[in-house]
């Protein structure tokens, strides 16, 4: 066994005679003792018995010995430096063999008739012959044999007298310098083929390298080094299907809250940094048997290997957002964002990559809707949920029926005075089957399956027949969706309904909520640019819900501020909730525009916010949502917006 892997091409070279000399130099010395026996047994008797008999006896010897040699080692293993030095030594054989069996040769011509001497020189040229054949690799074994056979074989048959034998020399001498020819010829072509083999080595071990570095980087995320999604789902299928040892592990899905704020407002090589200081606060985090994956543009994926119990998994989610909600310091400044986990347990959520994906994305965004900053262990509350949105879905599809949509109507009152400033249309839709479905519901289902465009037309045609009824002071304040403000087509529809109903753009104000601009702030900005220059009035809803940065509302255009009902919710109580409030009110009113307080509910919370300058609120204190029949729009009167607060 010969051991021939790495080292340059004139190691391979030598290898690979080496190689050949396996099995060549047995056969030459086969072809050596062959010959020789034969010119030996034509000469016994004529020639002394030390020449014929000692000498064959000698001559068999060592030939089987060298035979027997070359044939071992083909089962050992031989370095470059044994593999040279074996070269060597039968370039060195050949040449003293050469001298032995030309003087041999010679000593013997002298005691035979005409026809002995004819085989002398028979077998001097066939056996010439033969060994440049067998050391054709070798071309200093080819030399040295011609040397010291061939050349003295043509000066001593050339120069015999006998003109057969001159011209067996000169024909020898011939073929011979042909087959030295060939044989170097040969020898250049053997060299390159190894050559050409070493290359296409060296191209297919490159070809497996790159193979393996492209396997990695298509695993891995460019930017976190962190796994990616293809290799989060394969680590997944191997888990489940080597469930055996790993009874139970836990799923998880982490979403950054206001990280797309962080690169219109910082830019996107900020974003990138937050990404990758995410990943490491992530990776600290999470130490032991976890797995941690990007698996999109600022979600985060995990796998923990093990089961945990419920009180474990929120504590560790807890430290997750607790972890991320640390400022990220940036040449540009402190940028503070938020983030919220969903959990899914195999297998009591589900048994398939899919079925844990989804139910730990349906987790994250429970969560993100109970609260920024929360976690959520997907339970048997959310497959019911699951089960009803997926029914809302089928409804939805099935085209909603337009009786079954309705508007009910909630006050936007100077808190004050009670005067009622204008109109909040609520969607209510009442399905046969489904019973009553809160827009809160069937809203965000409906932008997923793209019906969402039908529905607000119709809900605004309804609304703005209802207000064509109205006292032309008040205004119909309208919600519109992420979908509806991406959506120019629905957009110039919606243009197109007041101008057949002939309604002034000045009595309406769209409603559009601080996620939905922050989804494409560059797009939304425009938007709403737009629909101002057209007359329409635009309210920032649910500030304080999201992202509450206050660094990037002077880049929107809008003429009200609508502070999440959430904002107040610890207002009376909490001294710090009551300053920032302040501060929303004095920047509104630097940036002149308006401010609404939602979720008004009690009487306490009204003065409060008078005392602290809000003067236009909405709420259940004032009035629930009600259908526009429940609820009186005459100006003199001062109880109006207090009419339905029972209701
Ligand atoms: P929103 O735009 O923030 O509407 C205010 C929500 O708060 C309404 O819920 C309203 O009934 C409720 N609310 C008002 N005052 C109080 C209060 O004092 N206390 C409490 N606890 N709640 C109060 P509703 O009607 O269930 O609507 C939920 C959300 O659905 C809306 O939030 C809005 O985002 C969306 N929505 C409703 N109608 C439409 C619509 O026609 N189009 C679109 N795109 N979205 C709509
Ligand atoms: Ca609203
Ligand atoms: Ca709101």
């Amino acid at each position: 066994m010969l051991w021939a892997s790495g080292g340059g091409k004139a190691e391979q070279i030598i290898f690979a005679q080496f190689r050949e000399l396996l099995t060549k130099v047995p056969l030459l010395y086969f072809i050596l003792f062959a010959n020789s026996v034969a010119v030996a047994y034509t000469h016994y008797g004529t020639a002394p018995d030390y020449l014929t008999v000692y000498f064959m006896v000698f001559l068999s010897v060592a030939c089987l010995l060298r035979a027997l040699k070359w044939h071992s080692f083909r089962t050992q293993t031989f370095d470059l430096k044994q593999a040279k030095y074996q070269i060597k030594m039968t370039v060195l054989f050949s040449v003293l063999m050469g001298i032995g069996f030309s003087m041999w040769s010679f000593t013997l011509y002298k005691y035979g008739d005409i026809a002995l001497r004819s085989h002398v020189a028979f077998y001097m040229s066939v056996t010439v012959i033969g060994i440049i054949v067998c050391l054709i690799h070798i071309p200093a074994a080819v030399w040295s044999t011609t040397i010291t056979v061939g050349i003295p074989f043509v000066l001593f048959f050339g120069t015999s007298g006998e003109p057969v034998f001159v011209a067996i020399a000169i024909n020898f001498s011939m073929v011979a310098s042909l087959l030295v020819l060939i044989a170097l010829s040969y020898y250049r072509a053997f060299s390159s083929v190894i050559e050409a083999k070493l290359d296409l080595q060296l191209q297919h071990e490159q070809t497996q390298k790159l193979n393996i570095e492209n396997e990695f980087l298509a695993n891995q995320d460019g930017l976190t080094k962190l796994a990616n999604r293809r290799s989060f789902s394969k680590y997944l299928h191997k888990k489940l299907n080597e469930h055996a040892t790993s009874p139970s592990f836990i799923v998880g899905f982490v979403d950054l809250d206001g990280f797309k704020p962080v690169n219109d407002i910082h830019g996107h090589a900020a974003g990138d940094r937050v990404l990758v200081e995410v990943s490491k606060r992530l990776t600290r985090v999470l130490t032991g048997d976890c797995m941690i994956a990007r698996i999109g543009g600022d979600e985060f994926a995990l796998v923990i290997d093990h089961s945990a119990s419920e009180s474990k998994i929120k504590e560790l989610g807890k430290e997750i957002t607790q972890a991320l909600q640390v400022p990220f310091t940036m040449r540009t400044g402190l940028v503070q964002i938020s983030a919220s986990c969903g959990f899914a347990i195999y297998p009591e959520a589900g048994d398939t990559v899919d079925e844990l994906m989804d139910r730990a994305d349906f987790a994250l965004y429970e969560a993100k809707a109970e609260a920024r900053g929360s976690s959520v262990i997907f339970s048997n509350k959310h497959r019911r949920l699951i089960k009803r949105k997926s029914k809302i879905e089928l409804a939805l599809n099935q085209s909603v029926n337009n009786t079954e949509l309705s508007i009910n109507y909630q006050p936007i009152v100077n808190g004050k005075t009670g005067e009622i400033k204008g109109l909040e249309a609520l969607a209510r839709w009442h399905n046969p089957m489904l019973g009553q479905v809160s827009p809160s519901d069937f809203i965000a289902i409906a932008e997923k399956i793209g019906t969402i465009g039908d529905i607000t037309l119709h809900l605004f045609e309804k609304a703005v027949c209802d207000l064509k009824k109205w006292p032309p002071h008040l205004y119909l304040s309208f919600n519109l969706s992420t979908h509806d403000v991406m959506n120019n087509n629905t957009l110039l529809k919606l243009k197109r309904i007041i101008d057949n109903h002939e309604v002034p753009s000045g009595r309406i104000q769209f409603e559009v909520t601080e996620t939905t601009m922050m989804n494409d702030l560059d797009h939304s900005s425009k938007i709403t640019k737009t629909l101002r220059e057209q007359g329409f009035m635009i309210a920032l809803d649910d500030f304080g819900s999201g992202y509450s940065s206050l660094s990037y509302i002077h880049k929107l255009d809008f003429d009200n501020l609508k502070i999440d009902r959430s904002f107040i919710d610890h207002l009376l109580q909490d001294q710090r909730s009551q300053r920032v409030l302040k501060t929303i009110l004095e920047l509104c009113s630097n940036f002149e525009v308006s401010c609404t307080v939602e979720g008004v509910e009690t009487e306490e919370q009204k003065d409060l916010l008078l005392a602290l300058g809000c003067i236009q609120m909405q709420g259940y204190y004032f009035s629930r949502p009600a259908p526009i029949e429940q609820i009186s729009l005459s100006k003199n009167d001062e109880d109006v917006a207090l009419a339905n607060n029972t209701a």
